[in-house]
């Protein structure tokens, strides 16, 4: 896999790149990123990357010209208008970090880990030129319901995530089937729909539901639930004592306990994962009424 950075500020990549698994994964040969300085791409005297947006108001805009250009270099070629209404090149993606951009995901992550090469445009000031993300960029991608002062965090973040899932970036690669998010984009059956729509509001109810026992596994993964507590030693600290049954060595017990947990935080944090599928049958009948 092969990222090509877009940034006017390439030493801020010094050191996130240079730890654990994406320096390993680099080390490697799994990996390969390079970044490239978009004022390289400017042809004025003061390097001029910026400029005040048509229409009036706050700030400065990239403009298209140096961006445009950066990427037919990284390309090796220039794009002909043709190129920009199909994929530029297969295996590769144009990702222009935006914070009004689609969604980033563990499903988007996943989806490029299988991608041969990512080039990342990050922005800055009010942000990018939209020809940038109209005709150049083949995808606009968001973190976060957030606004920061920059691509290149957003873009950090998108490497990290899509390295560790590149096949032997991780230590053991079963490592990334149960964390959360696995599920990303799993089906929901209407039975499971139902049972949850029983238990909604009383965690508790659902987490220790016969039920529950004998469908945990399936819906972990169908769901994308939330990945369960660990702990390590020492077994009691301040008082607090590691859950008993992890002591115990029963591999079973340790699997269901570990499943309801997963359910448990999953209702508590992030409630919205279970009830996305639900919701949208409850509203369908609503609308039917
Ligand atoms: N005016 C823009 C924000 C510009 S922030 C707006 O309201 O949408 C400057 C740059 O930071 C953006 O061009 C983008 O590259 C980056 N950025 C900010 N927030 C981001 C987010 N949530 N996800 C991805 N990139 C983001």
């Amino acid at each position: 896999m092969r990222f090509d950075l877009i940034t006017i500020f390439p030493e801020f990549f010094a050191g996130p790149l240079d730890h654990g698994i994406v320096r390993r994964a680099r080390e490697g040969g799994l990996a390969e990123v390079r970044v490239q300085d978009l004022r390289v791409f400017t042809k004025d005297r003061h390097r001029t990357v910026d400029d005040r947006p048509f229409g009036g108001g706050e700030g400065m805009v990239l403009k298209p010209e140096p961006l445009f250009e950066a990427v037919e270099a990284l390309l090796g070629r220039n794009l002909s208008s043709a190129d920009q209404q199909v994929l530029i090149e297969p295996n590769t993606a144009i990702v222009l970090m935006s914070a009004a951009g689609k969604l980033f995901r563990q499903e988007t992550a996943r989806r490029y880990s299988r991608l041969q090469r990512i080039i990342l445009i990050c922005g800055r000031y009010e942000g990018v030129d939209e020809r940038v993300a109209e005709h150049l960029a083949t995808e606009e991608i968001s973190i976060g319901d957030f606004v920061l002062s920059g691509g290149e965090l957003p873009a950090m973040l998108l490497i990290d995530a899509v390295t560790r899932l590149i096949p032997g970036a991780l230590g053991n690669e079963a490592s990334s089937v149960n964390e959360s998010f696995a599920g990303d984009s799993g089906s929901t059956s209407d039975k499971l729909d139902r049972e949850i729509a029983e238990f909604r509001g009383d965690p508790k109810a659902f987490a220790s539901s016969p039920w529950m026992k004998k469908f945990g596994e399936s819906l972990a993964l169908d769901h994308g639930l939330l990945d369960y507590p660990h702990y390590t030693r020492p077994a009691e600290y301040r008082g607090w004592a590691v859950p008993e049954v992890l002591l115990g060595g029963n591999h079973e017990e340790i699997r269901l306990w570990r499943r309801e947990m997963a359910m448990q935080k999953t209702l508590r944090n992030r409630p919205d994962l279970l009830n996305k599928a639900l919701l949208g049958k409850v509203d369908k009948s609503l609308r039917k009424l």
